[in-house]
């Protein structure tokens, strides 16, 4: 049985005291045990969130990093300066970084690879555009990214990786991709898993939807049998987080 995650994913948003006082008021709202809940924080606030998260069920995550140990790389964040910090998960691949920061599919790889070698576990984002929906690539185009990304990870790593499906046009536009649809990629990224690895592997991997996910949409999706849980950006950063968190 797969152990639901529900992840936040702040974006640019809160200084690092707006920080620890949102993990103040949501602290209590998001203490369950049954789920892993994960804040993916900017990395200026990823040192007070920590502190303010100790001795709560909650972990902490970064929402990008570099593939780079160390080095003339100015602005990125190593590998290992998140763990010392205390990071356990991290964002790699999202929408906004593929879009306004150039990342391919190739980086995200290094990135994935680099992040597991350093026990940190990546949450892997791929999706697609409203125009590849319409076009009926989705499958295609959200295979490809999968199997990139995880080029040469292993079975056993690759079946501790999250990965978010989220459709470009369902992030931070209202729009949720119906049950039904969100279901059916899910599933359809399993099934890849399954013949890129095998079905251990396809049966142990957590997938999250993301994409406009809220206290009213989270039950049904998150009931569906190849979803098992959310990335969610704007509900993360208010109460509703809770009641996402507690969906059932
Ligand atoms: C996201 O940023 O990953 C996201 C899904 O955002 P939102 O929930 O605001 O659509």
């Amino acid at each position: 049985m797969r152990r639901k995650i529900v992840a936040g994913n702040w974006k640019m948003n809160k200084t690092p005291s707006e920080a620890v006082k949102l993990v103040e008021m949501l602290k209590p709202l998001v203490a369950n045990e049954e789920v892993d809940v994960v804040f993916c924080v900017p990395a200026i606030d990823i040192i007070p969130v920590v502190e303010a998260c100790k001795g709560s069920n909650i972990k902490v995550g970064a929402e990008n990093m570099y593939y780079e140990e160390s080095g003339a790389y100015t602005g990125e964040i190593a590998p290992a300066m998140l763990v010392d910090a205390g990071v356990e998960y991290v964002v790699l691949g999202h929408s906004e970084r593929r879009e306004y920061f150039g990342e391919t599919d190739a980086m995200i790889n290094k990135k994935v690879l680099k992040a597991i070698e350093h026990k940190i576990t990546p949450i892997l984002c791929c999706g697609e555009t409203l125009e590849q929906r319409e076009q009926g690539v989705t499958m295609d185009f959200i295979r490809q990214q999968v199997k990139i990304a995880l080029q040469n990870v292993a079975a056993a790593d690759a079946a501790n990786v999250v990965i978010a499906y989220e459709p470009i046009w369902a992030i931070g536009t209202g729009k949720t991709a119906t049950t039904e649809q969100a279901q059916e990629v899910c599933a359809e990224i399993r099934k890849c898993i399954a013949e890129v690895y095998d079905d251990a592997t396809a049966a142990a991997i957590r997938i999250q939807y993301g994409g406009s996910v809220n206290a009213k949409t989270a039950p049904d999706l998150f009931a569906q049998a190849d979803i098992d849980g959310g990335l969610v950006g704007g509900a993360s950063l208010k109460e509703d987080f809770g009641a996402i968190v507690n969906y059932k």
